[in-house]
């Protein structure tokens, strides 16, 4: 018992570190007008009301007012004061890190701008503080910190990988000296990777090789950091998170590039171009952007020539939340397959009202959860299915897992592509 005492007591500092006004304010807005219910998939598909996105903020404030408030320590049955205990453990794992893709939705929707993704974000620092990260999203986070990709591939493999990506890439562009530049200083760009890249999908590597080269850019990967991800950012354990960012970091200024180019992945690119500053307390001494908006500046530029009549499938695009909703890239996409493809057909919704692909906020490694996964995406194959199209184009490796599980279960019927491969396909060498 007096273990548990302690886990609470370190889960309960949650309510008083630096950013606690924010957390409180929050904590203590919502009024209950339930516009938020009808924006997040799990309530939709289920209509189960634990999981409206006001439940997780009552459920988590609720605590707070047990123990941070005169009512609820002196009289709680009078107010909606809540015990700390193993029971209410139980019920925020399965609520906060089993029912939630940090989607960010109910965000955009609440009526009086409660920031419910930062509360739940809170509600998950609380059980990690705790002890209560389920193991399956932690084994990433250890996997990242200890071998220094999530996936743990060994360098060796990673090197050998890369080999035959470049003798590929010399016969698709019909250059014997067309390479993969590895660990070079002082090229412009340093190229990051999804580690699903190397294991799963290496087609994506040629793809954005094959632009590389189309642009004639300077660039570089490096076999010692090239990890975007930062699982840590899901768990919520902020020295984790750090530790994985500050690597990318060093990297990038011991490379001496002058731009950090994060791959296709929402969260990762999220993570270090938007939090990374904030974990490390520091401006960058280069510039962060994702390979998105590269690819739309070198159509842009001139730097590439495409020629849409390569891509005649009818293809729609799916939007990461992390990216678009929660990271502000939401036309350059758009431009890039208005140029790429004969025929482009958005979702509905799209963009910023986008429903999550079901796999984000970590849940792709909770496997404890993937019925209840698989159950939500019943919103987004349905949303794929009535556009007709035949491809979906993601720019995120995380979804693009989930959409194929998707695709697979539904029976859609669709490919499933990153946007570098959309582009690489149409590009035009002279
Ligand atoms: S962030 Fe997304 S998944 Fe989580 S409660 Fe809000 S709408 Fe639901
Ligand atoms: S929309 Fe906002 S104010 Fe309304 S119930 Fe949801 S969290 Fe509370």
């Amino acid at each position: 018992m007096k273990n548990f005492e302690d886990k609470k007591q370190k889960g309960l500092k949650v309510f008083s570190g630096q950013e606690d006004s924010k957390l409180i304010t929050h904590l203590n807005s919502c009024v209950h007008c339930g516009l938020c219910a009808e924006s997040c998939m799990y309530y939709l598909v289920t209509k189960d009301e634990r999981y409206i996105p006001a439940k997780k903020v009552d459920l988590i404030s609720s605590i707070y007012q047990r123990y941070c408030t005169f009512t609820g320590k002196y009289f709680p049955v009078l107010s909606k004061a809540r015990e700390l205990d193993e029971a209410a453990v139980a019920e925020m794992v399965d609520l906060l890190f089993g029912a939630c893709t940090l989607c960010g939705r109910c965000t955009k929707h609440c009526s009086i701008g409660v920031d419910i993704g930062y509360v739940i974000k809170k509600g998950r620092e609380m059980l990690t503080e705790m002890g209560y990260t389920p193991e399956t999203l932690q084994s990433t986070v250890n996997a990242a910190i200890q071998s220094g990709n999530n996936m743990s591939i060994p360098e060796s493999e990673f090197r050998d990988t890369l080999t035959w990506l470049e003798e590929d890439l010399r016969d698709e562009v019909n250059d014997p000296d067309a390479s993969i530049p590895l660990n070079v200083p002082g090229k412009d760009i340093l190229y990051t990777l999804n580690p699903r890249e190397p294991k799963f999908f290496p087609l994506s590597i040629s793809a954005m090789a094959k632009i590389f080269y189309a642009a004639k850019e300077s660039w570089t990967l490096s076999t010692q950091m090239y990890d975007v991800t930062n699982y840590a950012y899901f768990t919520s354990n902020k020295d984790e998170a750090v530790t994985i960012a500050e690597r990318l970091y060093n990297e990038t200024v011991d490379m001496k590039a002058k731009r950090c180019v994060l791959a296709e992945c929402g969260h990762g690119s999220r993570a270090f171009r938007w939090e990374a500053p904030n974990y490390l307390n520091k401006s960058f001494p280069f510039e962060t952007m994702t390979s998105v908006e590269l690819m739309a500046e070198y159509i842009s530029k001139g730097r590439i020539k495409l020629d849409k009549s390569l891509n005649k499938e009818v293809m729609t695009l799916h939007d990461p939340c992390n990216l678009v909703r929660e990271g502000g890239v939401i036309e350059p996409q758009r431009y890039v397959l208005k140029q790429a493809v004969e025929n482009f057909i958005e979702m509905t919704p799209h963009g910023i009202d986008n429903y999550c692909c079901g796999g984000g906020g970590g849940q792709l490694a909770m496997s404890e959860y993937n019925e209840r996964r698989m159950k939500t995406a019943e919103i987004k194959a349905e949303q794929i299915r009535k556009t007709g199209a035949k491809v979906v184009v993601t720019p995120c490796h995380n979804c693009v897992d989930q959409l194929m599980q998707i695709d697979n279960k539904f029976k859609l019927g669709v490919k499933v592509k990153t946007l570098s491969e959309v582009v690489a396909d149409a590009i035009a060498l002279e």
